[in-house]
């Protein structure tokens, strides 16, 4: 079933120059960018984004790094989007993400590790909303 999910290539890969890249990488895999815009993340937008995780350890870590410079944030159009995805960047640490994956290739650690991937169709949805306005989502 054709089906959305939602990124973002956080702030240390915007910093390498990695945009284009990972960009490539989404689009050879097969992926269609319905909505795209890059944007700075206040740490309050930041925290609220990642509000499930706010009773975790790295919360304040990861907040003030997804808050230090721009991200590209993106709707991707794919059948089975969501799982697909999830492959395609890796796992979460890159030391463990397999060979041909964004995360293997691009992310320096588990804290700073590229890119974000919606874990739900629900919060694919959730996530898309955030950023877009109906009239962003194409
Ligand atoms: P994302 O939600 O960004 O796609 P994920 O689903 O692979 O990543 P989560 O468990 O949802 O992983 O963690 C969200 C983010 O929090 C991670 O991508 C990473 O940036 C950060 N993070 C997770 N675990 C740790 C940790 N042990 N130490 C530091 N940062 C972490
Ligand atoms: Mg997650």
């Amino acid at each position: 079933m054709i089906n959305r999910t939602f990124t973002m290539i956080k702030p240390d890969a915007t910093e390498k120059g990695s945009t284009g890249g990972i960009l490539q990488m989404i689009n050879a895999a097969g992926f269609k960018i319905v909505a795209m815009k890059m944007t700075h993340l206040s740490k309050e937008k930041a925290g609220e984004f990642y509000a499930v995780h706010s009773e975790r350890p790295f919360y304040g870590e990861l907040v003030e790094f997804m808050s230090r410079g721009p991200i590209t944030a993106a709707i991707l159009e794919k059948d089975n989007a969501v799982e697909d995805f999830r492959k395609l960047i890796g796992a979460t640490n890159p030391a463990n993400a397999e060979e041909g994956t964004i995360r293997r290739k691009y992310a320096a650690s588990i804290g700073e590790n590229a890119v974000h991937g919606s874990d739900s169709d629900e919060n694919a949805a959730i996530e898309g909303s955030f950023f877009f306005s109906a009239l962003e989502k194409f």
